[in-house]
């Protein structure tokens, strides 16, 4: 079980969640915030941060977000652990962030191929 951030994040990229999040484990995808479930320690500090209501713990996510669960899944699948999101910076694009990701910047990126 983990924490999940659902499409309400879309638009309202505010990184209240991140300032909270005590071992940076919240990534910058390229519409919305992704929580990386191999890093976090469900303490449960960016759900109440979020002014938005967008993150659930799984077990409690609404059934109309249900899909949140499964593309955070996605997300990590290939990358698992990647030492914070301050340090590694956007997502890769097929992982739901940019072209502005670790690779192209030079920085240590995950095990993506
Ligand atoms: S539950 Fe805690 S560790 Fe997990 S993403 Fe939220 S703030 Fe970070
Ligand atoms: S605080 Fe909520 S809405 Fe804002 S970036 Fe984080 S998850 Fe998205």
């Amino acid at each position: 079980m983990t924490y999940v951030i659902t499409e309400t994040c879309i638009g309202h990229v505010d990184r209240s969640c991140v300032r909270e999040c005590p071992v940076d484990c919240i990534y910058e995808g390229e519409q919305q915030l992704f929580i990386n479930p191999h890093e976090c320690i469900d303490c449960g500090a960016c759900e109440v941060a979020c002014p938005y209501e967008a993150i659930s713990y799984e077990s409690e996510l609404a059934e109309e977000h249900a899909g949140a669960m499964e593309r955070q899944e996605l997300v990590f699948a290939e990358l698992g652990r990647l030492g914070g999101a301050r340090r590694y910076g956007p997502l890769p694009p097929r992982h739901g962030g940019t072209s502005e990701h670790a690779e192209t910047r030079g920085l240590p990126k995950g095990n993506e191929s």
